[in-house]
């Protein structure tokens, strides 16, 4: 039998090991697992578009009584760039109760979970009642294309008979109005790169011109700025606001997030909610933001073309036909407007049996938590093994104190997790593994 680090050991073992993505190199932290799984015994399979960026996929045999159940986790990164950190981002120091780092919430302590819940059923442990399948992504903060969807595209065959997915994206402590709530991701929403084209007169740098493309890129930026697009309410929106809801106590909190659920009223009352209404306004609009902008070659040259790119964010059930007459609601007819890039559609969320299983470990676990269907805004490598049939929730449970933002500090400086956080969790994805039936 080895022994196995703790999980907080793990998590600082895996935040040393530089994969700022990109380049990503996540080949040493892949291999540092891998060794880790297969001398527990586990069967290791290394596999990816390119050497110093493999994926790795482990299997735990179990008793057969289940299907099999995928923890999938990235342990690429994100740039610490430009940003002022008090400790050090790959020295994995514990302090004050804190593991400090790169990754330590996004996600290498979310992966050490996973691990280590996995491998506590060797020893005196016995069999899972199926298949645990680990899979350690590449690339999943550029898009997963070496990652997940390098994996979901050359080998299906490692995923045969796979379900359900516990996955990021889910399970961090979140407060309103004092109250305690764990959302658990069961849908995300769907990028859609947009290129608007501004077009007008050209000329010299000398003589007035107006009315040109600079300025019909203004009057479209000031649109996006002062205007929100339309309001829809999703399945899994709606059932996260219910789930808060009827988790709130009385007015007026509670009656402003049940507003919400008007369409009529719901701007106003994001408005009254603040920080909340900031949380969960992308979940109830088709988002835009305007990132890049080219046009001009020279100083003297007024230019007669301007790109500008939109990162758009869709609801589920969207798609770039429903969101394209809504975009040119807000920016007027000015510009030329077509899809770079549409990320697949995800299924309707699905709040079936294992679901409720892992509300019920979570209601167990913290007795004053709430745990609530979550949609995500961003996107994880969810999506991927979407495209293999997978369902996955967002589970990594991280009891966080209130008080500290942990979660602001996830691509920022200062990223850090306590380890009561990760001990939590893994706790939970353990019950989690134990408790699947399919
Ligand atoms: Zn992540």
């Amino acid at each position: 039998m080895i022994t196995l680090p703790s999980v907080a050991e793990l998590t600082q073992e895996l935040i040393r090991f530089d994969t700022t993505n990109p380049p990503g190199n996540e080949a040493g932290c892949v291999a540092h697992l891998q060794r880790l799984l297969r001398d527990a015994g586990l069967q290791t399979v290394v596999a990816g578009a390119s050497d110093s960026r493999p994926n790795l996929v482990a299997r735990l045999t179990g008793r057969g009584e289940a299907p099999p159940l995928l923890l999938q986790g990235h342990v690429d990164v994100v740039t610490t760039a430009g940003q002022a950190w008090t400790r050090p981002p790959f020295a994995g120091e514990v302090v004050d109760g804190h593991v400090w780092g790169r990754g330590a919430i996004d996600m290498k302590g979310g992966v050490a979970m996973m691990v280590l819940a996995t491998l506590r059923f060797l020893g005196d442990g016995g069999a899972p009642p199926g298949d645990v399948v680990i899979a350690v992504l590449a690339d999943e903060e550029a898009g997963g294309l070496e990652g997940a969807g390098w994996l979901a595209a050359n080998r299906p065959d490692l995923f045969t008979g796979i379900r359900h997915a516990l996955g990021e994206g889910g399970g961090f402590a979140w407060y309103v109005g004092g109250r305690r709530f764990y959302p658990l991701m069961v849908a995300e929403k769907r990028g859609c790169q947009t290129r608007a084209v501004f077009r007008g007169p050209g000329g010299h740098g000398s003589r007035p011109l107006r009315g040109g493309a600079m300025a019909r890129l203004g009057r479209a930026l000031v649109a996006l700025d002062s205007h929100r697009m339309p309001v829809h309410i999703s399945t899994a929106t709606r059932l996260m606001l219910e789930g808060l809801r009827d988790g709130l106590p009385e007015a007026p909190l509670r009656e402003q997030v049940g507003r919400l659920l008007d369409p009529a009223q719901t701007d106003s009352a994001l408005d009254q909610l603040g920080e909340v209404g900031w949380m969960l306004d992308p979940l109830l609009h088709n988002n835009v933001n305007a990132t890049m902008v080219r046009g001009g070659i020279k100083i003297n040259v007024i230019p007669s073309e301007i790109e500008l790119d939109l990162d758009c964010r869709l609801l589920p059930g969207e798609t770039a036909e429903s969101f394209l007459p809504e975009l040119r609601g807000v920016i007027g007819e000015d510009a030329e407007l077509s899809v770079m890039r549409q990320s697949p559609p995800m299924p309707e969320p699905e709040l079936g049996p294992f679901f409720e299983t892992l509300r019920q470990i979570l209601r167990e676990a913290d007795p004053d938590g709430t745990p609530i269907p979550y949609l995500v805004s961003g996107g994880t490598d969810a999506r991927h093994f979407a495209q293999l049939g997978i369902r996955t929730y967002g589970f990594l449970p991280h009891n966080f104190p209130e008080g500290v933002a942990y979660e602001r500090a996830m691509h920022d400086a200062d990223e850090r997790v306590p380890v009561s956080a990760l001990e939590f969790g893994t706790d939970a994805v353990h019950q989690a593994i134990l408790r699947y039936r399919g």
